[in-house]
C-alpha cells in the first residue's frame, strides 16, 4: 500500500523538492501550510506539482493544527521542514524564531506521541549548530557551539528528537544537513542573492552586488540530492542522526567567480562590501564530513558547487530574460 508523508514547511525550498521526490515513490503526500496573506506556493508551481499534493491548513505555533493534520492524513512518516529558515533574520525576530524553529518542534512530537506514536519522524537540523566550532571538519559527534538565535533554537530542535527517541521511543531522525541550495532557494540567501544580481547585471538591469563577509567558507550541495537522504533516514530499521554534505568548502568570494565568470563578467568589477551586512556573530567556516551517511545510507552528494552554481545562474537569466518574479 503507498505510504503517506506529511511535509511541514511544504512551501519552503525543500518542501518543494521532498514533496516531487516523495511523489514519483508513489506516496501521498500532505503538506502543512500556514495561512499568509500573500500566496506561497509559486515553488510548488514551479516543479509542476501543485495539483498533486493535499494541502491542510495549520502552523506549527498551534499544537491542535498539528494533531488535526495528523489525524486527517493518516500519516505514515512526518517531515519538519518548517522554520523561520534564515539566520540574518534571526536577530531581528529572536523570539519568534525560537518559537517557531526551536519550541514548535516539542509541538510536533507531543502530535506524535498522541496521535500515532508509530509515526516516523524526521527533524531538521542544521550545520549552523556547529557555529563557532574548533573542528577543521564537522561530523555527527563534533561538539555544538551555535552562533545565532537561529542555531541555538535549531539546537533545541536537535535535542528534543533525541529526547522523544530515548524517552517514549519515537522513530525520530534528525539529519544535521550543511547549506543546500537551488533555483527555488530563497532570495536572501547568499548564493541565490549572488546567481540572480549576476543574471541582472549580465542583462543590464543591475550595476552593483552588495555583500557582507565574503570570506565565510561554506559546504555547499544541492536541495534534490539532499532530500534524498531526508527520506532514506526514514527508512532505516533504527533513527539516527547524520551529517550531510558534499566534503567540500568553499568562500563567497569563490562562489561569486564561479557565477560571474559563467557569464564572461569579472566579480570584482560588481561586489562591493558593505558593512552593515555583516553578522553580529558570524559562522566563519562549515565544512561536512558525510562518511556515515554514505556507509548507513549509501548516500552521497551527486552536484558540485561549481555545478551548481551554474545551474542556479541559468535559471535566473531566463527569469530575467523573460521578466518573470525571482520570488
Ligand atoms: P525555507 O525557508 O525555504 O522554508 C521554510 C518553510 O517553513 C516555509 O514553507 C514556511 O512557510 C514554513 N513555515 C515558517 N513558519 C511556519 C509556521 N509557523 N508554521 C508552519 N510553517 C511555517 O527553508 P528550506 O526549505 O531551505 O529548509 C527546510 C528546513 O531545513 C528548515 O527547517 C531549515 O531551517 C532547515 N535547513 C535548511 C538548510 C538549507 O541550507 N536550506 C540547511 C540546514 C537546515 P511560508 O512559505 O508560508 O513562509
Ligand atoms: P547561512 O549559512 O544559513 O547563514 O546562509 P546564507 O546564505 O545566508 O549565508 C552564508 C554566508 O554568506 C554567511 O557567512 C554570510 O555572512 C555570508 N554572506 C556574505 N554576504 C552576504 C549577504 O549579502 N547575504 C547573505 N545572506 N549572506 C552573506
Amino acid at each position: 500500500m503507498a505510504k503517506t508523508a506529511l511535509i511541514t514547511g511544504i512551501t519552503g525550498q525543500d518542501g518543494a523538492y521532498l514533496s516531487k521526490f516523495l511523489l514519483e515513490k508513489g506516496y501521498n503526500v500532505y503538506g502543512f501550510l500556514a495561512r499568509r496573506g500573500s500566496d506561497t506556493l509559486w515553488r510548488l508551481r514551479y516543479l509542476n506539482i501543485l495539483d498533486d499534493v493535499k494541502i491542510i491548513d495549520g502552523d506549527l505555533l498551534d499544537l491542535s493544527s498539528l494533531i488535526r493534520a495528523l489525524e486527517l492524513s493518516k500519516a505514515d512518516e512526518v517531515y519538519n521542514l518548517a522554520a523561520q529558515s534564515f539566520v540574518g533574520t534571526s536577530w531581528q525576530q529572536p523570539i519568534l524564531t525560537t518559537q517557531v524553529t526551536g519550541f514548535s518542534v516539542i509541538n510536533v512530537l507531543e502530535a506524535i506521541r498522541l496521535v500515532n506514536s508509530k509515526i516516523k519522524f524526521y527533524q531538521a537540523s542544521t550545520s549552523e549548530m556547529f557555529g563557532k566550532t574548533t573542528e577543521t571538519i564537522q561530523c555527527e559527534n563534533t561538539v555544538f557551539h551555535p552562533r545565532s538565535p537561529y542555531g541555538v533554537a535549531k539546537l533545541f530542535g536537535h535535542y528534543i528528537t533525541i529526547n522523544y527517541r530515548e524517552s517514549f521511543n519515537i522513530f525520530g531522525s534528525a539529519g544535521i544537513l550543511f547549506n543546500h541550495e537551488s533555483p527555488i532557494r530563497g532570495i536572501e540567501f547568499v548564493t541565490r542573492k549572488v546567481t540572480s544580481a549576476a543574471a541582472k547585471i549580465k542583462y543590464g538591469k543591475q550595476s552593483k552586488l552588495y555583500l557582507g563577509n565574503i570570506d565565510a567558507q561554506r559546504d555547499w550541495g544541492y536541495a534534490k540530492d539532499y532530500v534524498e537522504a531526508m527520506w532514506l533516514m526514514l527508512q532505516q530499521d533504527t533513527p539516527d542522526d547524520f551529517v550531510i554534505a558534499t566534503g567540500k568548502t568553499s568562500t563567497v568570494r569563490e562562489m561569486c567567480d564561479i557565477a560571474f565568470s559563467y557569464l564572461g563578467l569579472n566579480y570584482q568589477d560588481y561586489v562591493e562590501i558593505d558593512q552593515k551586512l555583516y553578522r553580529p556573530a558570524e559562522v566563519e567556516r562549515l565544512l561536512g564530513n558525510p562518511k556515515k551517511a554514505k556507509e548507513k545510507l549509501g548516500w552521497e552528494a551527486k552536484t558540485l558547487m561549481k555545478e551548481l552554481i551554474e545551474l542556479m545562474v541559468e535559471a535566473d537569466m531566463e527569469r530575467v530574460k523573460d521578466n518573470k518574479p525571482e520570488f
